[in-house]
């Protein structure tokens, strides 16, 4: 039995099946008429479909959970580009609840103050010194524990509320940085990045949050940098440029992030209004072991030199690795090897940590300077 659930969906019903198997031939049947193009007066079209199957048995009542399940399979099958099929099984239940938790948590984890930044030093790869932090939120969850980005950046890009979020972030970290310029005056000034997502760079306010952090916190625009990926610039990259060249003139610095891992087009980075270029961590974790690795990281900052834009290598986890961007001079590295990404309290003694150092090496010259006879 075929029927039409809407929009563009249709279900069909298979009886007396034994296994799988047959759903499958079904599919691959309705497959095979889809390669070819139908006829829509004088056009012709190509459509294409994902389906997503499930077995009756004991476990369904009711045809309403069946067809919930059939339909996450087949948004499932969409996900991995679509055109194909994917059979439901368990875990994929549970793994829906389990985001669907995670999503309900997530909307009230700002108002309950559950997001906190950490900063991991970013230093200048000649000396090692440090020369600010990358803002890297944390969600503390009451009862999961720490949840790194990775496993809700995407989640809240989906329903939008990486808008909240990265407007509190961005705070945060402004007003982070700003008083640890109070607090450590006579160090050079360090500077703090904070990431960008897609959704966030085409948010209409985001120009005036972005004033209004700086204003509120009194943070210089030049101690601002953000990061932003290609792919979020590639989604509307006309606007994108006009607002990046907007956060230029306001004097903030730009980062192109994980670069190497999108689509990057050679042609198009000319022409993007960034300051400095991210190496994704993929191509500086094997440069000291695979020569082709090597090449290209060494290729990227030629490039990027020429255009005048700096370098920062990201995921630098050993001192070989280190010593290769000193080779390529490659302007500043970031990485296990100098600190994993840290809470607030912990970067300020990375920062006194750093001011000893200055202080060391300052001492050290005048003692070298210092006549010979004087210490004998
Ligand atoms: P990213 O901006 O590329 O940040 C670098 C990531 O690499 C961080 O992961 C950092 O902890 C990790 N990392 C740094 N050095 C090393 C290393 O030596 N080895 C290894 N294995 N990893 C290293 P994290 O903190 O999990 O963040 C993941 C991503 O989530 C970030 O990638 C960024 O795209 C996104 N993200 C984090 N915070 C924010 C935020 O406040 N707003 C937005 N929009 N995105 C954020
Ligand atoms: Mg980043
Ligand atoms: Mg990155």
């Amino acid at each position: 039995m075929v029927a039409r659930l809407g929009g563009d969906e249709f279900g069909i019903l298979l009886e007396d099946v034994r296994d799988a198997a047959s759903p499958i031939r079904v599919i691959k049947r309705v497959h095979e008429k889809f390669v070819l193009p139908f006829q829509l007066h004088e056009h012709e079209v190509f459509a294409s479909m994902s389906a997503g199957v499930t077995m009756s048995g004991e476990q369904y009542e009711q045809a309403d959970p069946m067809l919930r399940d059939a339909y996450m399979a087949m948004g499932r099958a969409k996900g991995q580009g679509g055109g194909g099929y994917v059979l439901f099984d368990r875990g994929m239940h549970e793994e829906a609840l389990r985001r669907l938790d995670i999503e309900l948590d997530l909307r009230r984890a700002l108002e309950k103050g559950q997001f906190e930044p950490y900063y991991q030093p970013i230093v200048r790869a000649a000396d090692g010194r440090l020369v600010g932090f990358e803002a890297l939120v944390r969600w503390n969850h009451p009862q999961r524990g720490l949840i790194s980005p990775a496993d809700f950046i995407p989640l809240a890009e989906e329903n939008g509320l990486i808008v909240p979020m990265g407007r509190w972030v961005l705070q945060a970290a402004c007003e982070q940085m700003r008083r640890w310029q109070e607090d450590f005056p006579r160090r050079p000034a360090l500077t703090v990045s904070v990431n960008l997502s897609a959704r966030q760079l085409l948010h209409p306010d985001l120009l005036a949050e972005i004033r209004r952090a700086l204003r509120s916190s009194g943070l210089s625009p030049r101690h601002l940098k953000l990061e932003i990926t290609e792919s979020a610039m590639m989604e509307d990259a006309p606007r994108a440029i006009e607002l990046l060249e907007t956060l230029q003139r306001a004097r903030i610095k730009l980062m192109l992030d994980d670069f190497g891992t999108g689509f990057s087009s050679l042609s198009y980075l000319h022409r993007l209004p960034i300051d400095a270029i991210k190496v994704d961590r993929s191509f500086v974790m094997h440069m000291h072991e695979r020569p082709e690795d090597r090449s290209f990281v060494e290729t990227i900052v030629n490039l990027a030199h020429t255009l005048g834009r700096e370098v920062v290598c990201e995921g630098v986890e050993l001192p070989e690795q280190a010593e290769i961007l000193r080779q390529l001079g490659v302007e500043y590295g970031q990485g296990y090897l100098y600190s994993r990404p840290v809470t607030a309290a912990q970067a300020e003694m990375l920062i006194i940590a750093d001011n000893a150092r200055a202080a060391e090496g300052r001492r050290g010259k005048r003692r070298a300077s210092e006549p010979v006879t004087g210490s004998m």
